[in-house]
């Protein structure tokens, strides 16, 4: 079982996302356990403030480095009491649009984790002094895309579906995730086209190859519509696609089509 650690300051959002679908059925059948932290219950003032004014100005305000430090700390411990000392060393994730990109790969990479800690910062983002460079808590930074959102809570649910669907036992078929795009069944492709019935919709055909029957044929149709797909849509993936020498020529003889047109 993967245990899910997250800190937020609204934990509320993850609600909707969280009982519904594939990951609420992952957590009833035991496979993944998402616990919600709020950083305010670490405070230790009156009005329970977790959030300050940057330093050296500028607008918006920084969320305070103690609430998330102590958090980390807490749910380290419960990690130890539960499953033993190396339990308390499990990543510790802050989610920021200055991390590093969150891919298929990274999602694959952190399956093979027993616990996660997810930091969901706000407002400008949290003191630095979180992250591992500083000395803080955080051992990673990642980024779901280039692009600002208004806090972390919406990165980790992403971060989580991601990676609670690749988990041994979450989805029906366990060969699903690996004929996705970005899968090693694909080495890397962008997933190929799917149909299904009526075979005739509006006048829009499905592909003979798809209802002909012939198993060969029709994953020898799905690998060059995937390659395909890719060289059209998402040409920055091919360099580090898993191809036969002669798929790289066929890609080659593309390339040199399209440059006599
Ligand atoms: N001032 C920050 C900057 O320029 O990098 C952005 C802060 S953003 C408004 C608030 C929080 O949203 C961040 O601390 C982070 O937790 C989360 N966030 C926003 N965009 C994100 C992204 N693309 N990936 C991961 N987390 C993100």
């Amino acid at each position: 079982m993967l245990d899910i650690h997250i800190l937020t300051l609204f934990p509320e959002m993850f609600l909707g996302p969280f009982s519904q679908s594939m990951l609420k059925r992952a957590q009833e059948r035991g496979l993944v356990a998402i616990t919600l932290h709020n950083p305010r219950d670490f405070t230790h003032d009156r009005h329970h403030v977790v959030d300050d004014a940057p330093y050296g100005g500028g607008p918006g305000m920084v969320m305070k480095p103690e609430p998330i430090f102590e958090a980390v700390e807490a749910v380290q411990q419960g990690l130890e009491t539960a499953h033993g000392r190396d339990a308390g060393s499990a990543p510790v994730l802050l989610l920021s649009p200055q991390g590093r990109p969150f891919t298929q790969a990274v999602a694959q990479e952190l399956t093979g984790q027993s616990a996660l800690i997810l930091l969901c910062g706000h407002y400008e983002g949290v003191d630095a002094r979180v992250e591992a460079d500083s000395g803080g808590p955080a051992t990673d930074c990642i980024s779901i895309g280039d692009y600002v959102l208004t806090g972390g809570e919406l990165p980790a649910m992403v971060l989580v579906d991601a990676l609670v669907r690749l988990l041994p036992g979450v989805l029906h078929d366990p060969a699903s995730p690996l004929e996705d795009s970005f899968g090693t069944g694909l080495g890397g492709l962008l997933g190929y086209p799917q149909y299904t019935r009526p075979p005739t919709y509006r006048g829009l055909e499905v592909p003979p190859e798809l209802l002909s029957g012939d198993h060969a044929a029709v994953a020898r149709w799905r690998r060059r519509q995937a390659l395909l797909r890719t060289w059209r849509r998402r040409p920055d993936l091919l360099p580090n696609a898993d191809l036969t020498p002669s798929e790289r020529a066929f890609l080659e003889t593309l390339e040199q089509e399209e440059g006599e047109k």
